[in-house]
């Protein structure tokens, strides 16, 4: 099992059964801890066909070089980071995409999720990624017409798509909630219940050029649909909006040290892929995640 050595103890983790064992009671020396975070998201483009206006991708058609990414890959593999999740933009429209998939799962130790809109899943692309993808993340927010007015495709044909993921990989719903969104929850857990998802993430909006944040009275509202839910598949929401959802708590000093970061579609590393500000990776990963952290100490 690949194992991170964290300063909440030395967590293990299986990426084909998914299986995640923390022991807690081991405290680690300083000098053992491991330098990468836990997870890394990388959005590979920022390439994308559809055009949701609540993205905050940057609209331009920056991606990252392959050569290179396969470098940072193997560094964050070799310095602890247990898994990566590839995103966007849309990242099937990443040319290198099926390459990249098959050296993360023979030449490194991550476990790999990718999160994409789902329309250029095929039944051969998806055999051919079998057991290199561990986990496909499919972005809904809203199902019928609501999906249909967000995206500007047909929800029949993202239904497709779905049953194809869940013939061949376990996967989880991603549904942005906002005011568009909010009152599709019910039928939306129901639906990603009735294909076998594993997982339902809710993403409260950001604020982006064309939507404002998520408003408070939507918070409470979701806060109120969280807690009256009897879900039969894994609740989740983004650690940012996660202060007073019943979620599982951390230990203390967990959260003193970076368990997520994400690099961008132009190679810069960030706190979150909201986020604007960052560190532009120069050659070596490990050495820009010192200087974030350094940065992260002053303020
Ligand atoms: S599919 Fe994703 S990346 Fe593309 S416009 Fe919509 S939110 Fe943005």
């Amino acid at each position: 099992m690949k194992q991170h050595f964290g300063q909440d103890g030395v967590h293990f983790f299986d990426r084909v059964t998914g299986l995640n064992v923390l022991l807690d009671e081991i405290t680690v020396p300083a000098d053992c801890l491991s330098l990468a975070p836990k997870y890394v998201s990388i959005a590979l483009t920022n390439l994308c066909n559809l055009k949701c206006s609540h993205c905050y991708a940057p609209k331009n058609n920056s991606s990252l070089e392959f050569e290179l990414l396969k470098v940072w890959l193997k560094e964050l593999d070799d310095n602890g980071t247990l898994g990566v999740g590839f995103g966007g933009g849309e990242p099937f429209l990443y040319k290198n995409i099926a390459e990249l998939c098959e050296y993360v799962s023979s030449d490194t130790t991550l476990a790999l999720s990718i999160t994409t809109h789902g329309h250029f899943l095929t039944e051969e692309l998806v055999s051919q990624l079998k057991g290199k993808v561990n986990f496909y993340r499919l972005s809904m927010d809203g199902i019928g017409e609501t999906y249909e007015k967000i995206r500007g495709r047909s929800f029949q044909q993202f239904t497709d798509k779905v049953k194809i993921i869940s013939r061949n990989s376990k996967f989880g719903i991603n549904f942005v909630v906002n005011e568009k969104t909010i009152n599709d929850l019910d039928n939306a857990l129901s639906f990603a219940e009735s294909v076998g998802a594993f997982e339902f993430l809710l993403l409260p909006q950001v604020k982006t050029p064309n939507e404002e944040s998520i408003s408070i009275e939507q918070l409470e509202k979701l806060k109120e649909w969280v807690n009256r839910k009897n879900c039969k598949i894994r609740l989740a929401i983004s650690s940012s909006f996660a202060e007073g959802f019943p979620v599982c708590s951390f230990s203390e000093s967990d959260q003193t040290q970076r368990r997520f970061l994400h690099i961008d579609a132009s190679g810069t590393l960030k706190e979150a892929s909201f986020n604007t500000e960052g560190v532009k990776i120069k050659s070596n990963i490990i050495e820009s995640i010192t200087v974030l952290n350094s940065r992260r100490e002053l303020i």
